[in-house]
């Protein structure tokens, strides 16, 4: 078992705007906002994505279930969003890390799941859950965010995950222009 749950929250101006997000996004949005020139690392970066998930690769988080998803690692420090890992997981780790911030589906099994991969009471896991919503309102109320890509985390060149880096802020000031 590589790594544990540590549950995290996404601010909610940084929503819509990960490097999944932009894996999802069509091509014809991308030339229409003028991303033409990322349209290279966002295929490397599918690629790493795929690569990743490839052949049956087991959950990096429990080791028990199949991966089907990447999630993405973040630290939220004084205004900058800091990628850390991406890495393969069941849907189970990613809902309980995320504690399904972002879908339907009951908190319970997302803290038994904890419990059970942690190897720790439901106590624990709950006071686990309870600081990560602590925290969130803090980085919640930091209306001005800068993304950064940690060197290697997500495997590509330096010189790519800069331009993957710009990207994802070009995203995110569309998006503060959105309001
Ligand atoms: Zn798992």
């Amino acid at each position: 078992m590589a790594d544990k749950i540590e549950p995290t929250f996404i601010p909610e101006l940084l929503w819509g705007v990960s490097p999944a997000d932009l894996l999802s996004l069509p091509r014809s949005y991308l030339l229409d906002k003028g991303m033409k020139e990322y349209e290279q690392v966002i295929s490397l970066l599918r690629g790493k994505y795929q690569e990743k998930l490839k052949g049956g690769a087991k959950c990096s988080v429990c080791g028990i279930n199949f991966a089907d998803q990447i999630d993405e690692i973040w630290e939220f420090h004084e205004g900058k969003a800091i990628l850390k890992e991406i890495r393969p997981v069941c849907r189970l780790c990613r809902e309980a890390r995320d504690m399904k911030q972002f879908g339907p589906g009951s908190l319970d099994e997302a803290i038994d799941w904890m419990t059970y991969v942690n190897d720790q009471t439901k106590q624990d896991s709950e006071l686990a859950v309870g600081k990560a919503y602590l925290r969130w309102k803090e980085v919640n109320a930091i209306r001005r965010w800068e993304i950064k890509i940690e060197s290697g985390s997500t495997e590509l060149s330096s010189d790519d995950e800069k331009k993957l880096e710009s990207a994802l802020n070009l995203l995110l000031s569309m998006k503060h222009l959105r309001g």
